[in-house]
């Protein structure tokens, strides 16, 4: 992971002293590295979009979402895919180009079809055909023609964890890959006057460390591309190829570069599409986590230290599920390291425990660490993506500030939450 040094004995991210952030802004608390996010757009730009002509890259927003998040995206070019109103509602006043929106999800309501087809987003991904009936009538009554890709269901075994999987057949998400529904389909828009079928999207999983995944559901869709052609005589002027790349949370994790990804993937699709005599599609990535998600650290401070002799040291921090939901989640693993105390040698193994009402909460079973006090301050690595967007209030702890760092330099871009914001909604 690079921009992380030791200076003082002190852990330092973004260039700067996390002891030093974490005394300033309190604890539990989010720190970005602006560094990290701009090496990898550098790398999405330098691998991908400046390396092969027609493509586009849209960031998965779900993973991590705040309006300077839109503002750095905006200023860089990508697109942003958002999943819901409050997500699209988040895009909007950041004044984020619409045109560069992607509208997912497997179930649309109708007030968020209006929202999107109002807004006039880029493109909004079908996901199932009820929804494909509101968005035309919504499209009509306002008089607007709606671009839409559909999802495809490939049917991919993606080899990650079950709940993090969405290529397979069996999946919510998704039309299912049936000729009969994907035709009638696709005869249904192609006599609309309101919608238009640019192409079709998949998305195979998350957190892969390998490109098979993605390289079969390619396979799968040059052949559907190859068939709907021939047969309802639909040409594809877009494929969306999803997102999933892995990312380094723990020893063991093996994440790769993107072209590691990209480059079989454009070789295969343009070896393809020669042999099939077709038209090379846009390509379109929507990477999340790998964006952000060793763009992240979560800072904690450490109270009480439970020795159970001959069984384990629990070490309790000020935060835990609410701000980090994924350990009880997934059994998703971190790591962590002391801030204050990175010249020690590492000579105990901890497990660190949240502070919420729930056996589960624990963030991380095993962590070496030197002989800790209270006061200690821990930097739990990798916690850009899935962890602010999906923290609660549960016990209600006010959620974590997000301060963004770069260059030695530091910035608040969201406040921490106070007593009198939860219950500000109480009636
Ligand atoms: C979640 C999601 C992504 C991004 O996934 P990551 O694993 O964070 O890269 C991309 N596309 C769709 C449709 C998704 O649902």
């Amino acid at each position: 992971m690079s921009n992380i040094n030791v200076e003082n004995k002190h852990f330092v991210f973004g260039g700067c002293d996390m002891v030093e952030i974490a005394k300033q802004y309190k604890t539990p608390l989010y720190v970005l590295s602006k560094d990290i996010i701009d090496e990898r757009i550098y790398e999405i730009k330098k691998d991908f979009l400046q390396k092969y002509s027609n493509t586009r890259a849209v960031y998965a927003s779900k993973a991590f979402l705040t309006l300077e998040m839109c503002r750095i995206l905006k200023k860089e070019g990508i697109g942003i895919d958002v999943v819901s109103g409050g997500e699209l509602y988040t895009a909007i006043k950041a004044d984020f180009p619409m045109e560069n929106v992607i509208f997912h999800g497997n179930n649309k309501t109708l007030d968020e079809i209006e929202f999107a087809v109002k807004s006039r987003v880029g493109r909004i991904v079908v996901d199932n055909f009820y929804e494909l009936e509101m968005i035309e009538k919504v499209a009509k009554d306002l008089g607007e023609k709606v671009k839409i890709l559909f999802r495809i269901t490939p049917g991919v075994d993606s080899h990650t964890h079950k709940f993090i999987s969405t290529g397979q057949v069996d999946s919510k998400f998704g039309i299912p890959l049936v000729e009969e529904i994907l035709h009638k389909g696709i005869i249904k828009v192609q006599k609309s006057l309101n919608v238009e079928l640019r192409g079709f999207h998949f998305h195979v999983g998350s957190q892969l460390f390998e490109n098979t995944s993605h390289i079969k559901a390619l396979d799968i869709l040059m052949r559907l591309i190859k068939e709907v052609k021939d047969t309802v005589g639909f040409e594809t002027k877009e494929l969306n190829i999803g997102g999933g790349f892995g990312i380094y949370y723990k020893e063991g994790d093996d994440p790769k570069p993107l072209q590691y990804f990209i480059d079989p993937i454009m070789k295969d699709l343009q070896d393809r599409c020669t042999e099939l005599n077709l038209f090379v599609p846009q390509v379109i990535i929507e990477p999340g986590r790998w964006i952000v998600g060793e763009a992240g650290i979560t800072l904690y401070t450490i109270g009480s230290i439970k020795n159970i002799p001959g069984v384990r040291t629990y070490v309790g921090i000020d935060g835990g599920m609410p701000d980090n939901p994924r350990p009880a989640l997934y059994d998703a693993q971190y790591e962590g390291v002391i801030a204050n105390k990175m010249d020690l040698p590492k000579s105990k193994v901890v497990t660190i425990a949240g502070k919420c009402c729930e056996s589960g909460d624990i963030l991380i079973w095993d962590l070496k660490v030197p002989i800790l006090e209270s006061g200690d301050i821990l930097a739990v690595k990798s916690t850009g993506a899935y962890n602010y967007s999906m923290a609660s209030n549960y016990n209600k702890l006010p959620r974590p500030a997000v301060v963004m760092v770069g260059k030695g330099e530091n910035q608040l871009i969201v406040k921490r939450e106070t007593y009198d914001d939860l219950i500000s909604r109480d009636i």
